[in-house]
């Protein structure tokens, strides 16, 4: 099986920057073990029918998260479908930033809202690290809100949690919804005709992507309506692109907040906190 790896390594390093890690995932995904306890125990045996093809699926551009049907985020193993964006990494910025904020705070409690929830990730993580807080998540996707509930309910999170289905640009979509310490979002914010690779591109939903031709038309959307979102304390954190923060802090500074910006583990921008 570490020849078999080996050789899958080799046949995605043309597609994939973490060729040798995917192909440990696949392998450990067509054994049902998880990837320690298939270094730590079957690198012996022979490879597992089925993994050749994980491996073919792969080299045409398919994500693993879609293939293994699960995703990482925060130390949360999330389900991941092509409904909704895979949670990435550069996205836990965004949960440092919130869980310093209400540690800062001494928020023992709070109400939190995760606008265009996806998988659930952000929200989830959240009231995982946040036992008293109770969550809000709304997504313009059913199908995107069928994964962030499952995701809840295996995480044992669905008693502090509740998910509508709403888009931003309905007048009225959030007066049910009350207010709230925190608003976390990650909304589209790629422009139209970005080069993006095509494990993205292909297979990622479009919806959670692209937001016009500078990547701003949901902030532009959003950003005049998180005021009346929030408690008079409450603040919110918005993913950007790398190269937005003068822009989506232009915008914010036009509704009369405040920003702060946080950047990912690569040193690029990443977070903006509105204040
Ligand atoms: N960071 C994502 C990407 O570049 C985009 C996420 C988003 O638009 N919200 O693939």
């Amino acid at each position: 099986m570490g020849d078999a790896i080996r050789t899958a390594a080799t046949r995605l390093a043309p597609i994939s920057d973490t060729a040798r890690l995917d192909a440990e995932l696949l392998m450990a995904h067509a054994l049902g073990l998880t990837r320690s306890d298939m270094l730590l125990r079957a690198m012996r045996e022979p490879a597992p029918e089925g993994f050749a093809a994980l491996i073919e699926r792969r080299a045409g551009h398919e994500p693993v998260a879609y293939i293994t049907g699960t995703a990482e985020f925060y130390g949360l193993t999330l389900a991941a479908t092509p409904a909704t964006l895979i949670p990435r990494g550069d996205s836990e910025t965004l949960i440092e930033a919130a869980l310093e904020h209400v540690c800062e705070h001494g928020g023992e409690q709070g109400r939190v809202v995760d606008l265009g929830t996806g998988s659930g990730a952000l929200l989830l993580a959240m009231l995982a690290n946040r036992e008293g807080w109770e969550g809000v998540g709304i997504d313009a996707s059913e199908d995107a809100l069928a994964v962030a509930t499952g995701n809840a309910a295996a995480l044992g999170l669905a008693h502090c949690s509740t998910w509508h289905h709403r888009n931003w640009h309905t007048p009225g979509w959030a007066d049910d919804l009350g207010t709230f310490d925190l608003v976390l979002c990650n909304p589209p914010y790629v422009e139209a005709d970005a080069q993006l690779e095509p494990q993205v591109r292909e297979h990622e939903p479009a919806s959670a992507l692209f937001a016009g031709p500078e990547g701003l038309d949901d902030y532009r959307v959003l950003i005049p309506q998180l005021r009346a979102l929030l408690n008079p304390d409450g603040i919110a954190i918005l993913e950007i692109g790398a190269n937005q923060a003068e822009a989506v802090g232009a915008l914010a500074a036009a509704s009369g907040f405040a920003t702060a910006l946080r950047r990912d583990l690569a040193g690029r921008p990443r977070a903006l906190i509105l204040i």
